[in-house]
């Protein structure tokens, strides 16, 4: 093996990193610390050629494959054990084209990079709260975000991706060329192959009236049949992800709320500036909120806002479900729950995946769950590992007692590793044909360290 991989070194442009390397250890690092993998061999892809390189490597050496883009993925499917890492985290270029609204975005772009190039346009894609997430895994998993109601998922902006299949071609997949794999990569995750650039169209959105708000634990009950109401009669303009957490002891919060339980939403609002105090008015009567940091800003600084507090290397453990109602005990469980987070950091979202994610069809995408209202995460964090069994075990008694409230499977994106089972009510009608375009373009299931889907006829 050794020879091969001196010969592999010399045929690629990007970094081969190996264990005994002195980078090893900072180049598997990912951002939940909770996992601690060893893969064999770590190639820092520079180009589309290295990519190319890497699968044919991995394949004629029957090497196991994982993909990494921004190292974000709860589960750690970005890195294997022992087998070959293709690590896109280097292949940051972004192509805007504001006459068109359409930006090409290569895999190791974050959300922050593509903030900062698209609102220079005055422009935003939409995708995900937290400014350290890759576009890779949040793109082919579907992209939820403060931009859903108002523009759909990550993938309903995909316009065109290009692929290294299994065998090592490089293909284009959109809505005329391999569109059964266009259809395919958008919701299944890396399954199909790996994706070296993306091209989406833009919505025009500069800056918005945005920020958290939050109420005291007390009055979870109505806060959360006020929020139901607001969000089932708004227009797209308005998103707002309801939240049970923990007020963090630091600036910017008033140190009389520091580490207090409380409810919140944090909105978004895309319309018209001066309409925006009038669509507030209600929800700034109703409580009032105990804190309202909402204001107009720019749309990064919407996105980034949480993003000190979530820094890399925390412990993470989260469960998925999707809601099509707050009714009477779904409400009841998540303030039991939601009232006992076990850390500063956990905590649970209800993101809203109505508005104009509804707006495309089950059939039209692999992501299937278009009729859903909310996408809920349960997220147990913290940057002590002595926690992760707390952490983990508060998930799992949260995720069980809303099971029966929810209409099953999860969002990809939120699952961690032992999931499997529920693959196939996540992609519900869908999942056959997602077999069947996987035996088409990857029959040997080359790609599995991910959330997978098996090949089948
Ligand atoms: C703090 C935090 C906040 C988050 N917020 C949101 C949110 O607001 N909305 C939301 O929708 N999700 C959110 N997520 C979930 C996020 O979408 C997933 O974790 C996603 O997998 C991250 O993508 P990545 O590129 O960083 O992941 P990676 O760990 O690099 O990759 C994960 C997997 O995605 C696949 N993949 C990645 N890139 C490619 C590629 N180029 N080609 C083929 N396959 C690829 C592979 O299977 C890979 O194993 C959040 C995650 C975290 C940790």
């Amino acid at each position: 093996m050794e020879a091969k991989i001196k010969e592999f070194k010399k045929r690629v442009h990007g970094q081969v990193i190996l264990p005994e390397d002195k980078e090893y250890d900072e180049a598997r690092k990912i951002y939940n610390a909770m996992i601690d993998k060893h893969p064999g061999i770590i190639l820092k892809c520079r180009d589309k050629q290295d990519v190319i390189q890497a699968v044919n490597f991995g394949r004629e050496n029957d090497l196991e494959i994982s993909i990494r883009s921004g190292g974000h993925n709860g589960a750690g499917l970005a890195l294997c054990e022992d087998g070959l890492v293709i690590d896109l985290s280097e292949m940051k270029d972004i192509q805007i084209n504001s006459d068109k609204r359409t930006a090409v975005i290569y895999p190791g772009n974050t959300l922050a990079d593509v903030d900062k190039a698209t609102h220079e346009f005055g422009l935003a894609l939409p995708s995900g709260i937290i400014g350290t997430t890759g576009i890779g895994g949040i793109t082919l998993g579907g992209g939820i975000g403060y931009l859903s109601r108002k523009g759909g998922l990550t993938i309903d902006n995909l316009i065109e991706a290009e692929v290294v299949l299994a065998s090592g071609e490089l293909v284009t997949a959109n809505k005329n060329e391999n569109s059964d794999l266009f259809w395919a990569l958008r919701g299944g995750g890396g399954n199909f192959g790996v994706v070296v650039s993306f091209t989406f169209k833009l919505l025009e959105i500069k800056n918005v009236y945005a920020g958290p708000m939050f109420w005291p634990l007390e009055k979870a009950e109505e806060v959360m049949r006020f929020y139901d109401d607001i969000m089932k009669n708004a227009d797209k303009d308005l998103y707002g992800f309801f939240a049970f957490l923990m007020v963090p002891p630091g600036e910017p919060f008033p140190e009389e709320l520091h580490m207090t339980r409380v409810c919140g939403i944090v909105w978004n609002y895309t319309g018209p500036i001066e309409k925006a105090e009038e669509i507030f008015r209600p929800i700034r009567e109703f409580g009032p909120p105990i804190l309202d940091f909402v204001s107009e800003i720019p749309m990064p600084a919407l996105n980034g806002m949480f993003d000190e507090l979530y820094p890399t290397g925390l412990q993470w453990y989260w469960k998925a479900h999707y809601l099509n109602e707050l009714n009477d005990k779904s409400i009841q469980v998540n303030i039991k729950y939601g009232s006992r987070t076990p850390t500063l950091h956990s905590t649970t979202h209800l993101y809203p995946i109505d508005g104009a994610v509804h707006e495309v069809s089950a059939q039209d995408t692999a992501w299937t769950n278009r009729k859903a209202r909310w996408a809920q995460v349960i997220v147990g964090v913290s940057p002590d590992a002595n926690d992760a069994e707390e952490i983990t075990t508060w998930c799992r008694n949260y995720y069980e007692a809303l099971k029966p409230y929810a209409i099953g499977g999860g969002y990809v994106n939120f699952m961690m590793e032992e999931e499997d089972g529920r693959i196939e009510d996540s992609y519900g009608e869908n999942f056959k044909r997602l077999r069947q375009i996987k035996k088409k373009y990857d029959p040997q299931n080359f790609f599995h360290i991910n959330q997978n889907i098996e090949p089948c006829d």
